[in-house]
């Protein structure tokens, strides 16, 4: 059966691999299609996009948008995306910069939790000067031996409503979901399990919200269940992917949660006759 890896991170945001990296890995893995899904950053598509031709494996172009709703983590998905919409690049400039700052903010408040970390110890950790972001934060916290995993970084301190912890946009979901609607993508909602609220779910269906993200490294069993019922139930697409981080992440290689073809199938379906783009 053909499989597709829906949800991958690259080194253009908080993943530690190159886009080439990544196809190959795909590859390897018995993929037949991968998508690139960096935070608030489309660069890893043009490389990605060659090394897949060349591996005779399909790429699909994606990002994970970030948004909170009153102060808690939201992850948009958007498949498709087309990286040649102006206003939208503008956007996730906008959304990047806002990173940046929101780091500044996470430090100082680590700096008066007493552990001083600097900004240039964490900013060095992001090696291709693309989006910056809480794993970032992490490897300072670990290379400084304040915590001994990654995973205690974010159990203490910056997880979410960790005392260190801010969101990573202001943007409500629904503006995210617009906004990847009118640069001709597909927006999912991603990881509900993290949200802790199936409600939220519910009410982002009348502003846009066309999928799910049933399938993820972090949903235990009785978890996918709820999800296919509740996408069912709200007619939504479903799709799922490991979200691999390479060494920023563990336990989530690439397919080690995958989806069959036909979701993607049901995905360039719905762009078909969704005809999203303002693009001129
Ligand atoms: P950010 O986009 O800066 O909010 O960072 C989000 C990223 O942090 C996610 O994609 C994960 O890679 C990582 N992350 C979030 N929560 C945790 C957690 N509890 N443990 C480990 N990594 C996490
Ligand atoms: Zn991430
Ligand atoms: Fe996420
Ligand atoms: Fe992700």
């Amino acid at each position: 059966m053909k499989l597709a890896d829906l949800h991958t991170h690259t080194h253009y945001s908080d993943g530690t691999d190159s886009p080439q990296r990544v196809i190959e890995l795909a590859k390897a893995a018995g993929l037949s299609a991968v998508a690139i899904t960096d935070h608030d950053i489309l660069n890893g598509h043009s490389e990605a996009a060659a090394a897949a031709q060349a591996a005779g494996l399909e790429l699909i172009p994606g990002l994970e948008m970030s948004a909170s709703d009153a102060g808690r983590e939201v992850h948009m998905l958007g498949f498709f995306i087309e990286a040649s919409h102006a206003g939208f690049q503008q956007q996730l400039a906008e959304q990047r910069t806002r990173r940046i700052a929101r780091l500044h903010e996470m430090i100082a408040r680590l700096q008066a939790l007493g552990l001083t970390i600097t900004p240039e110890e964490v900013f060095s950790q992001a090696k291709h000067q693309g989006a910056v972001g809480r794993p970032h934060v992490a490897q300072a916290l670990l290379a400084r031996g304040y915590v001994s995993t990654t995973k205690e970084a974010f159990d203490r301190y910056i997880g979410n409503g960790g005392p260190a912890y801010i969101a990573g946009s202001p943007l409500p979901p629904a503006i995210a979901i617009r906004a990847i609607l009118e640069a001709g993508g597909i927006p999912v909602l991603a990881h509900p399990i993290y949200l802790k609220d199936d409600a939220l779910i519910e009410q982002l269906v009348p502003h846009g919200l066309v999928g799910l993200e049933v399938y993820h490294s972090g949903h235990p069993p009785e978890a996918v269940q709820r999800y296919e019922q509740l996408a069912e139930r709200l007619g939504l697409l479903k799709t799922g992917g490991s979200d691999y981080h390479g060494a920023n992440k563990e336990g989530a290689p690439i397919g080690s949660t995958s989806v069959p073809y036909a979701l993607v199938e049901a995905l360039k379906q719905w762009k078909r006759e969704h005809r999203t783009s303002t693009c001129a």
